[in-house]
C-alpha cells in the first residue's frame, strides 16, 4: 500500500518504520527539519522489542516537497496541529485517498472531514507507545494494538485492507465497530492522568502517594464517561478505574505527554481531551466540575509555560 504519514514524530515514525519494513511504500512528512533530514540521510533508527535497526526503505519529506496521491494518509500530529498539517498536504489528497487518525482525543473526525468526504475518513485508537529519542531516532517498548473503523460506521473493504496491512507490519490491528467506546475510555484515562500530572508536576506513580491523586483521577473518569454513557456509547467505567489504578501502581517515573508539554513550554492536547468533553457536556446539561477545573488549570499552566 502507498502510505503517507503526516506528523512523523514518535508515533508516526514508529508506524512508518514498521509499515516500510513490511513492504509498503511509506513517506514520512513532517515540519521538523532535523528529524526529516536525519531520516533522509541515514534512515530511521528504530528501537523496538524486535531490536534496534536502521530503516532505510522509506522517504522523509517536508509537506511542500511531497508529491503524488497515497492510498492512505495517516495523521499522527498532536491534535492541535491536525488542521494545519492537513492544509499543508492538501495537494496529496486525491479523489481516492483515505485519511486515518489514531490520535488521542475527540474531534479528529470533524477536523479531517474538512478535507475529505466523511466516507473516506477512518478513525481508531492505539495502545502502542512511542518516544522520540532524538532526530531520526524513535523507540517503542512493549506491545500494543490498533482498533479502527470507518468514521461513518459503514463496513468497507478498504478498512479491512488497512487492518490487514497494519497487522502484517506487526501492529496487531482489528477492524472493530465498537471503537468509539475505546476512544472514550482512552479520553477518560488521559483526561484524568494527563491533566492532573500536568498541573501538579507529579509523575503518574506519585499520584498514588496521597489519596487525593487517585480520588481526583477516578472523579474525572466518572465525569467523562457519564457524558459518553448519555450519548449512548457503551463504555465501561469499572474497567477504566482499573486501568487508572494499574497505571498509578506501575508507571513509575512516567511523565504523561501533557506534563512533558507544559515543562517544555509547548501547548498541550487538553482542548481535544478535557476541553472537548466539557464542550459536549454543556448542551447535555451535565456538570463536570473536576474535569472543567483541571481544564482551566492546564490552560493556566500552558500560559505560564509559554510566557
Ligand atoms: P510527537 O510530538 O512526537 O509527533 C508529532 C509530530 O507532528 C512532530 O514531529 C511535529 O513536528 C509534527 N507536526 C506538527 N505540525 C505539523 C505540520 N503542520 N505538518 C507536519 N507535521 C507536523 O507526538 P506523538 O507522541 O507521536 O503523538 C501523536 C499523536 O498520537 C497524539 O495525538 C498523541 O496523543 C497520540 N498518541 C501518542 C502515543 C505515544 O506514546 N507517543 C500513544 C498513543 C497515541
Amino acid at each position: 500500500m502507498k502510505i503517507s504519514i503526516v506528523g512523523a514524530g514518535a508515533m508516526g515514525s514508529l508506524f512508518g518504520g514498521l509499515l516500510a519494513e513490511s513492504g509498503n511504500e511509506v513517506t514520512l512528512i513532517d515540519v521538523n527539519d532535523a528529524h526529516i533530514g536525519a531520516v533522509r540521510t541515514e534512515g530511521l533508527r528504530l528501537a523496538t522489542d524486535g531490536g534496534e535497526r536502521q530503516v532505510t526503505s522509506l522517504k522523509a519529506l517536508r509537506p511542500e516537497d511531497a508529491v503524488g496521491f497515497p492510498d492512505l494518509l495517516l495523521v499522527f500530529t498532536k491534535t492541535l496541529h491536525t488542521s494545519a498539517a492537513l492544509s499543508g498536504v492538501g495537494h496529496l489528497i486525491g479523489p481516492d485517498v483515505h485519511v486515518l487518525s489514531l490520535q488521542n482525543g475527540l474531534g479528529n473526525v470533524e477536523k479531517i472531514a474538512g478535507f475529505v468526504p466523511p466516507e473516506r475518513v477512518l478513525i481508531g485508537v492505539t495502545t502502542w507507545p512511542a518516544d522520540m529519542v532524538g532526530p531520526g531516532h524513535v523507540q517503542s517498548h512493549g506491545k500494543g494494538v490498533v482498533r479502527l473503523m470507518a468514521a461513518d460506521g459503514i463496513e468497507r473493504s478498504f478498512v479491512s485492507q488497512v487492518a490487514e496491512v497494519l497487522t502484517k507490519a506487526g501492529l496487531d490491528c482489528t477492524s472493530d465497530r465498537t471503537v468509539w467506546a475505546a476512544i472514550w475510555e482512552k479520553v477518560a484515562f488521559n483526561a484524568a492522568l494527563n491533566s492532573i500530572c500536568a498541573v501538579s508536576g507529579c509523575t503518574v506513580d506519585e499520584l498514588g502517594k496521597v489519596p487525593d491523586g487517585s480520588r481526583l483521577a477516578n472523579d474525572v473518569v466518572t465525569e467523562v464517561l457519564s457524558v459518553a454513557l448519555r450519548m449512548g456509547i457503551d463504555v465501561d467505567p469499572a474497567k477504566c478505574w482499573g486501568n487508572v489504578a494499574n497505571a498509578i501502581a506501575r508507571h513509575r517515573g512516567h511523565k504523561p505527554s501533557m506534563l512533558q508539554d507544559v515543562l517544555a513550554g509547548r501547548r498541550t492536547e487538553v482542548e481535544s481531551i478535557n476541553g472537548a468533553v466539557v464542550a459536549l457536556a454543556g448542551p447535555l446539561n451535565i456538570k463536570l466540575p473536576v474535569t472543567e477545573t483541571l481544564l482551566s488549570l492546564v490552560r493556566l499552566a500552558e500560559t505560564r509555560a509559554n510566557a
